[in-house]
């Protein structure tokens, strides 16, 4: 367990050329979550990653960020059995991973991107310009998949950064709901993935040597235009799922990012994820002293990892499906309310530290490359547990995380 003051590196910022302008629940899952200590809501916590990217302050009040984060941790330490140190795991550049709040705001500030639309063209050229710019060969795999309108045509966007061993894929989905309002920008579903991403693949790109492959996927089509099916919503990852096929020994791990930027951020893991992924992210959340802003939901949800667990991959969602204007609301989802001022940089660097410690697991832990067991039975789509149903949450998040 490292103290999270001697965390703090960053990747480097962006250049002056390169400067920018400006779902869905159904039971278990085995293995269960390590039992950590129960953190303080916000004393430590919140006061320690609001220190380290408000923006225009760089770094400012590190000193106070190290004590809080020592004294976090010591607290925990007498409550929490000792788990296996991962001492291969180098620090996340907070500094590079605060980029993700640029990166967001560009790419929302583009406005609405339903596929199959001019804009959700010029959203995948803004992605694959944005790659370039960090050193990244993208790649835009152009593809026509059925809907239920008919034919039409998509657009993901890959860059893959060469590791040791194995691969890692990490996803956001580009595209913005159709039929919403026609000002829904989609900030959180998914500009934050989006953003998150961006930022890791700069930082990514800067280390002299990866532990394991990084392959970088921007997909499109995730939002279905009626409901859920095999030819509505999901596009991209299914593409994308299918033409990784010859890859499949070599994936470790899949690592969905959609709606990780709320203030108030609490990542609600549906349980169709794999254990083994599920004990990571929770240890790499505790180490740097948020376990309490992860938890596993009761329920299943579809979002863009379901073609790769249903078909055997070891793969995860963060999600935080509680977007709401009150603790365990969900009511700016899905509406012209999902605008940036919803979201914090915190929140997004704090999932691209947790991404980060994982990604740096991941060869030295025991996720299978690939499962020899048959799929799952289907995913129930969308949401199927009423929200009326849902227990209560035992500690209300009352303060975001700033
Ligand atoms: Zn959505």
């Amino acid at each position: 367990m490292t103290p999270l003051g001697s965390r703090l590196r960053g990747c480097s910022p962006p250049s002056a050329g390169q400067a920018l302008p400006a779902r869905r629940i159904a039971g278990p899952v085995a293995g269960g979550s390590p039992a950590f200590c129960n953190l303080p809501k916000v004393t430590g916590t919140s006061a320690a990653f609001g220190a380290y990217s408000r923006r225009g302050e760089p770094w400012r009040g590190l000193a106070a960020l190290a004590l809080a984060a020592v004294a976090l941790l010591a607290a925990c330490s007498r409550e929490t059995p000792p788990r296996k140190a991962a001492a291969s795991v180098p620090p996340a550049p907070l500094a590079g991973l605060s980029n993700a709040w640029a990166e967001t705001e560009a790419f929302v500030n583009l406005g609405p991107k339903p596929s199959f639309s001019v804009e959700g063209a010029k959203a995948a050229e803004h992605i694959e310009g944005r790659l370039k710019a960090a050193g990244l060969e993208p790649v835009v795999d152009v593809f026509t998949d059925a809907t239920p309108a008919g034919p039409r045509i998509f657009r993901n966007v890959t860059a893959e950064l060469p590791g040791t061993t194995g691969l890692v894929v990490l996803i956001a989905h580009v595209d913005t709901k159709a039929g919403i309002a026609t000002n829904f920008v989609g900030a959180n579903d998914s500009g934050s993935g989006v953003g998150v991403l961006l930022a890791l693949a700069r930082c990514l790109r800067a280390e002299p040597s990866l532990p394991i492959g990084v392959l970088f996927a921007f997909v499109d089509g995730e939002e279905c235009l009626v409901s859920y099916g095999p030819i509505d919503g999901l596009h991209g990852s299914r593409r994308l799922n299918a033409r990784l096929e010859p890859r499949r020994q070599q994936i470790r791990g899949v690592l969905v990012l959609d709606m990780i930027g709320d203030r108030d951020l609490t990542v609600t893991i549906p349980r169709n994820a794999t254990p083994q992924l599920l004990d990571l992210v929770f240890r790499a959340a505790h180490r740097y002293g948020v376990r309490n802003r992860f938890r596993l939901l009761e329920g299943f949800m579809t979002d863009d990892h379901v073609p790769f667990f249903d078909t055997g991959y070891p793969a995860i969602d963060l999600i935080d499906f509680e977007y709401g204007s009150a603790p365990g609301a969900n009511d700016f989802w899905h509406t012209d309310k999902d605008t940036l001022d919803k979201l914090s940089p915190e929140s997004l660097a704090t999932v691209g530290a947790i991404v980060w410690d994982v990604i740096y697991s991941l060869p030295t832990s025991e996720v299978p490359a690939a499962v020899s067991r048959p799929a799952p039975r289907a995913t129930p789509r969308r949401a199927t547990v009423p929200r009326k149903t849902k227990p209560p949450i035992r500690e209300p998040l009352r303060r975001p995380l700033q």
